[in-house]
């Protein structure tokens, strides 16, 4: 059973790192994302890091969030790993 959650979660991490290499995450706050749906353009869902957790308002979240994170989650995840590289690059 395991084996076919790290298949999903592979795959929303692939199409999570697309939306972000296509420019889809946009950093409201601190802790709040803006992140670009892939099958409905002009909509967008609502990343929320929320302690150490992340939260998405997509349907995706909302049927599996208890086992999977979706991939508007792992394209902020993206987005933050670049950061922090970035930032490091600097010091
Ligand atoms: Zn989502």
């Amino acid at each position: 059973m395991n084996k076919g959650k790290d298949v999903l979660q592979s795959h929303r991490n692939e199409q999570g790192y697309n939306i972000y290499k296509a420019g889809g995450v946009d950093r409201i706050n601190e802790t709040k994302f803006i992140v670009e749906s892939q099958t409905e353009k002009n909509k967008y869902y609502e990343v929320e890091l929320v302690a150490s957790d992340f939260c998405c308002n997509c349907p995706d979240y909302e049927k599996r969030s208890s086992w999977l994170d979706c991939k508007h989650i792992m394209a902020a995840r993206h987005y933050l790993a670049a950061y922090a590289m970035r930032k490091q690059a600097f010091i």
